[in-house]
This record gives C-alpha cells, structure tokens and sequence, in this order.
C-alpha cells in the first residue's frame, strides 16, 4: 500500500476562513477597515486586555521593530538570544539599536536570565521558545519586550504571555499557531500610550507633520482571515496538547522543560526530541516519508553561543500540527521506536 507523506508544519485552514476571505473580496473594501479593528479587540478579548491595547501588524518581523521604535532603542542595547530566528536581529538593526548576543539555559532552549541579568542590555527580547514561557518575573533588565510567535496561549501566573513586559509580539506568518492568511503581526501592551504611538506611525498617509512613518499595515481581508483562525485556537492548541501527550506517553526524549519552579502553563508549538545523531533519524523518517527538521541549525546562531551549540547539535523537530491524524502520529511513533 502506498503511504502518504507527513510534512512537517501546515497551516489548519478551513471553510470558515474561506468564506471569510470571500466576504472581504466581495465588500470591496481590502485595505485596512473594520475587520482589522475586529480582529485587534478579539484579540484582546483573548489574552485578556481592554480593547485598544493591540495593533494588528504585517508581520512578526514588524511588530518587533514597532516595539523597539515605539520604546526608543536607537542608539541603545539591546539583549536577545543566540538560539531564535534571524528576524530578531533584523529589527534591531533596523531600529538601529546596539546588538548584545546571549546564551540559552542549560536545560532550557530560552535565554539564559542569569546572562541576561549581567549583561549591559538596557532593552531585552525575551522569545518565549516552542511554546515555553519564560520566567519574566526574574529578569531585571527594565523594559522587556516578550517574543510570544511561538506561544501564543501560554500563560505566566495565570496571566497571558505578552502582558508581562512593557510590550508583546506576536507572529501569524502561515505555520505558527495561526495564520492571518500567510503573514501578519501583532503589538500588544498594558501601556496603551505605546499602541497609540504605533498606530499614529502606521498611519503614514496624508499627514502633514512630516514625522517618519513607514507602512506595516495588515488588510482587512488578513484580519478576517486571522478571527477565523483566533474562534478556532483554543481546539488547536487542545489538539497540540494531545500529540504532544501521544509522543510523551510513547516514550519519545521530548524536550519538556516543566522543570522550572515557577508557575505556568506552557503551549506545544514543537515537538522537539532529544537525540545524539539527529541527522540518522531524519534520514530513518524520511525513508518512511515523514519530514523532520533541525530546528535550528548551527550555521543559523546568531553568535555560537556553548548551550545554544547543544540544541543546534542534539534535537530534531517531528511533526506536530492541529491537522496531523492519529494515524500518522502512530507511524511517527512506529519509526521512532
Ligand atoms: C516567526 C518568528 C518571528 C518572526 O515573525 P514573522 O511573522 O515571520 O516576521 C520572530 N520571533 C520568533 C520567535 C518567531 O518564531
């Protein structure tokens, strides 16, 4: 019998989100308009702040670099980890901020806090790696801002990630949590004065003071898309959960990292598996068609920083994904056992 491909992220789309996307086309209004506006308040509904608290962006990308604006890191440090993607250190060279490279934990793919609480940051990027948080709570550069692409969901002390900090990002690029129809971004903040000051900058038409503005606007027909997606997270996350579990309970060497005595909740974004020879079992996983990855590799650090080398050299990435059938988690099991 011939067995069908299992690769390794897609987006979960469906006929809602279609029929939302169909709608905006036929309004004939796709820029920026009231499916925007819907999309930045049930998105506050959802992490639990007053409307008027969120700016929906164009990308992750973008979000980071309003936030860096927004807080006025030209010309200052900025801290963030080796162990993430290359989007982190774009943004701060585009706010022409000053880049200060840290470490990952030992036992954890997130930022060393102990690096980060000697370093000579005055800013801090705080990703929240693969879903797991972060123990903000314990660093004391003063302004964070937490990097939540990969955990939107997860919570600090019963509070969502993102109201930690003075700012939180967000990513809706098509195969994180979920997608604003392949890209988009969000801002959020308990300091509305900083949304503010961003919204006034996306606004970058017919304005007569002459301030540098700069177009990083999301479209309505993003934004319908992206409420579609935001009615149905809480089912993918469950459904996460419950791979997540699967793998565990088979005995799979998941990174887990509950360790941490402190209390929050995380989300699986990645299933990410501990192994001496990542490159043999990717190999073994393709041989059944199913696609693996080295999350990051170690041409990707951003500084070949020593605990961030053991995660570039040790995991691997298995499929982990809403639409993922149990029958395909049980050949993932199958050829890893
Ligand atoms: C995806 C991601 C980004 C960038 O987001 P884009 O929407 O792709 O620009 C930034 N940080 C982290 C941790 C990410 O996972």
């Amino acid at each position: 019998m011939e067995i069908n491909s299992i690769v390794h992220n897609r987006p979960t789309l469906g006929k809602e989100e279609e029929l939302a996307a169909q709608r905006v086309i036929r309004s004939g209004w796709l820029a920026q308009g009231v499916e925007v506006e819907n999309f930045e308040n049930e998105f506050c509904n959802f992490i639990k702040i007053p409307h008027g608290h969120a700016v929906a962006v164009s990308s992750g990308t973008a979000a980071l670099y309003l936030a860096l604006w927004a807080l006025k890191a030209k010309n200052k440090k900025v801290a963030f980890p080796s162990y993430v993607c290359a989007a982190i250190r774009y943004a701060v060279n585009m706010a022409q901020a000053d880049e200060v490279v840290l470490d990952t934990e030992v036992n954890s793919p997130n930022i060393s806090i102990d690096a980060l609480n000697h370093s000579k940051g005055s800013i801090a990027i705080v990703p929240h790696m693969y879903g797991i948080p972060v123990n903000v709570d314990n660093i004391t550069t003063k302004i964070i801002i937490e990097d939540c692409c990969q955990a939107i969901g997860s919570s600090i002390n019963k509070k969502s990630i993102g109201l930690h900090g003075e700012i939180g990002i967000f990513s809706f690029y098509a195969t994180k949590l979920l997608t604003t129809a392949g890209q988009g971004g969000m801002v959020v903040s308990k300091k509305k004065y900083l949304i503010d000051e961003i919204k006034d900058y996306l606004k970058f038409d017919m304005r007569s003071d002459k301030k540098m503005r700069f177009n990083f606007q999301m479209t309505d027909l993003q934004a319908a898309v992206g409420t579609e997606q935001l009615k149905k997270l809480p089912k993918f996350l469950h459904r996460r959960e419950i791979i997540f579990n699967k793998y565990l309970q088979a005995g799979l060497p998941l990174l887990v990292n509950e360790s941490q005595n402190f209390n929050s909740i995380p989300i699986r974004y990645r299933a990410i598996l501990k192994s001496e020879d990542p490159a043999k079992l990717i190999k073994k996983l393709s041989k059944n068609k199913i696609k693996a990855i080295v999350p990051l590799e170690d041409w990707e650090l951003l500084l070949p920083t020593k605990n961030a080398l053991n995660y570039t050299r040790e995991t691997l990435s298995i499929p982990l994904y809403p639409s993922l059938t149990n029958k395909e988690v049980q050949r993932i099991i199958n050829v890893l056992q």
